[in-house]
């Protein structure tokens, strides 16, 4: 019997992240600061190591992966890249299905693959502390790992409904030595403010991380760090995608579709963008490469969004970025998939999609855990709920294909296990799991504010 686990050995972790902004059509739009003028490195030096302002800003096909980096990567990379035999049989599909699974990592998902590299790039640069935010927890609980491995404090400001729902993610940080906050907290001037106007205030995403900002902002000694969206953490998750080509070239095989899902875009184009890049470069395996981004339809950036400047966070602290935005404070359904909820996505997954060189669906609530329990059923393994959009979408892709009997080679990106997610489970299990429209004039109030340029 042949094995539907195609490894790599520790060795062959890659030498080098690939940069596909190195390969665009056109060249990177810059952020910006308010007035209009260009964000400068010296500015961006308020909150992040020189190596990482670097890499935002490269335009170098590819970055050296530091050594100890590497090294730290053993603990669970080169990832499996595994044919999802049994679900073929069930789909009774001619399709040939294969996922790459990031839920190997100690805190289950794909965000290790950044906070390594970005923890240790602020040791060099000789910080102490690290701020960021965490909805579910999934970020939080990988700058926590990856702080206490080089020595860093780290501080995670944790929205408060989540903070409150899910005290298992909090102890893992925790375990692992960092400080949670409920945010909106009494920390910055940020929480107090929200605090004053609602102490019974529930908390966000967008406030989480304007607290992070500030406190990091305000100490020479704190740094803060993003788990999505940037270039250098689409760059980080590279690894993905450059392992699993290696893994495909072992059998032969090479994609027709790679699929995703996508909140901020970084574990999208850490799957898709190598193989983007075999295509830049006229490979002819990849001449006919489809690559999808599947988000929630209740918060449906890239589908239904506008591709503007806008801000990074709530409050308008970051940089503006051109991106497909929903509005900064647009605030999404409290779907389980809390990952997903991000109201704009990647700079470069957003001018790929411009472009036309990428594809994007929504996909509904109730279909995602359908897909996720089916893929449990009959591959083992609990998927996280945002994993469960990639799966939802190549189930599609699969059945298309037992429609037209094309034998297709389908890859996605199983970015986490769903053992912190079990909860919602049981929600779908008992009904009670809903599915969001649209919010078209949620969407519409929140773009009638975004930011003018100038
Ligand atoms: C954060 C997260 C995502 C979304 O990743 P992006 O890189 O922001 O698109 C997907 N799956 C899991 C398991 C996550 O934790």
């Amino acid at each position: 019997m042949e094995s539907t686990r195609i490894l790599l050995e520790a060795h062959e972790i890659p030498t080098h992240w690939y940069n596909i902004a190195a390969d665009l059509p056109s060249p990177l739009a810059p952020p910006l600061l308010p007035d209009g003028t260009p964000a400068t490195p010296e500015q961006l030096s308020a909150i992040f190591p020189p190596a990482i302002i670097e890499q935002e800003m490269s335009a170098e096909r590819w970055l050296e992966i530091p050594q100890e980096v590497r090294e730290i990567f053993r603990l669970w990379r080169p990832s499996p890249l595994v044919r999802a035999l049994r679900l073929e049989q069930a789909l009774g599909t001619p399709a040939k299905l294969f996922f790459k699974y990031e839920g190997v990592s100690p805190a289950g998902s794909h965000k290790p693959n950044s906070a390594v590299p970005q923890a240790y790039y602020n040791r060099e640069a000789g910080i102490k502390r690290l701020t960021t935010e965490t909805g579910a927890g999934q970020w939080g609980s990988s700058i926590a790992l990856a702080g206490q491995m080089f020595g860093l404090e780290v501080r995670i400001y944790m929205v408060k409904v989540s903070y409150e729902q899910k005290p298992y993610r909090r102890l893992m940080m925790q375990t692992w030595g960092a400080e949670v906050f409920a945010s909106p907290s009494k920390l910055t001037e940020t929480g107090r403010k929200w605090l004053a106007e609602d102490p019974e205030n529930p908390g966000s995403l967008g406030i989480a991380i304007s607290e992070a900002v500030e406190e990091a902002a305000g100490r020479a000694d704190t740094n803060y760090s993003l788990g999505s969206v940037l270039n250098h953490v689409v760059q980080h998750q590279s690894i993905i995608g450059l392992e699993a080509k290696k893994q495909f070239d072992k059998i032969g095989l090479y994609p027709d579709l790679v699929i995703a899902p996508c909140g901020g875009g970084s574990s999208f184009g850490g799957i898709a963008f190598p193989f983007l890049g075999d295509k830049a470069a006229g490979d002819k395996r990849a001449e006919k490469l489809r690559a999808i981004a599947v988000e929630p339809t209740s918060c449906p950036s890239l589908t239904k969004g506008r591709y503007t400047y806008d801000f990074g966070d709530a409050s308008g602290f970051t940089p503006m970025m051109k991106m497909y935005t929903l509005g900064h404070d647009f605030v999404p359904a409290g779907i389980h998939a809390g990952g997903l909820r991000y109201h704009g996505a990647s700079q470069l997954v957003s001018q790929l999609y411009h472009a036309g060189l990428i594809e994007a669906v929504a996909v509904p609530q109730l279909a995602t855990f359908e897909a996720g329990v089916q893929f449990a059923r009959s591959e083992g393994i609990i998927p996280a709920p945002e994993s469960c959009h990639a799966i939802r979408a190549a189930i599609d892709e699969a059945l298309e294909c037992k429609r037209t009997g094309e034998p297709k080679v389908i890859l996605f990106n199983l970015t986490g296990h769903g053992h912190f997610d079990m909860s919602s489970f049981e929600r779908y299990f008992a009904g009670s799991l809903e599915d969001f429209d649209y919010p078209v004039e949620a969407v519409e109030r929140s773009l009638a504010k975004l930011p003018v340029v100038g």
